[in-house]
């Protein structure tokens, strides 16, 4: 199925900067930020609350057919933690952003999570666990990592992924 609009993952690790860069993206360039968070919480797909993490319990069938109409229709900004859950068909672009320990961890910390759960994510920034999972979902030539330890280095990425859509609306464009 052709789209009109590509569907592009931000992912990686809590607090890499994800939300901040869809929100910056999508009034940039009229794409869709669609937070995966949001929409778990709002329309119930999950399966409880885990009090240890402190967070939703996730429900991914109940996900994808919330967002399925949606992406299907292109467009879309995927806010999300996780990427293997999207079908291959639906993305254009993974997005996996990166962020050096030490910064990561005064974010998290910032925001008051539990030990277990900033250990384990510091843990699993430093192990790569979300670009591994990424090549292991997508094909490798549509995934790309982007630092974000600092402002300059938003910029940029939001630039490179501007740009990246001009082409891909180009190549699209004389497809049709
Ligand atoms: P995520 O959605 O991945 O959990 P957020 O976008 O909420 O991350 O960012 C977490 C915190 O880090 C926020 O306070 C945000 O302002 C800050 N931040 C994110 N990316 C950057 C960056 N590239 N440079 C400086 N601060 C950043």
């Amino acid at each position: 199925m052709s789209r009109t609009l590509p569907n592009i993952i931000i992912t990686g690790t809590p607090g890499v900067g994800k939300t901040s860069h869809c929100e910056l993206l999508a009034e940039r360039t009229g794409l869709r930020h669609v937070s995966i968070n949001q929409i778990v919480k709002d329309r119930e797909c999950h399966e409880g609350w885990d009090k240890e993490y402190e967070s939703w319990i996730v429900d991914e069938d109940k996900l994808l057919d919330a967002i399925e109409d949606d992406a299907k229709k292109g467009g879309c900004i995927l806010d999300w933690h996780a990427c293997d859950l999207f079908p291959k068909s639906w993305i254009d672009l993974v997005v996996v952003l990166r962020v050096g320990s030490a910064t990561l961890y005064d974010r998290l910390k910032l925001r008051n999570y539990p030990e277990i759960k900033l250990q384990e994510n510091i843990d699993s920034e430093i192990m790569d666990v979300l670009y591994q999972e990424a090549l292991e979902s997508y094909d490798a030539e549509i995934v790309v990592d982007l630092q974000s330890n600092t402002s300059e280095d938003m910029d940029a990425n939001l630039d490179r992924i501007e740009a990246w859509l001009k082409q891909w609306k180009e190549d699209n464009a004389q497809a049709t």
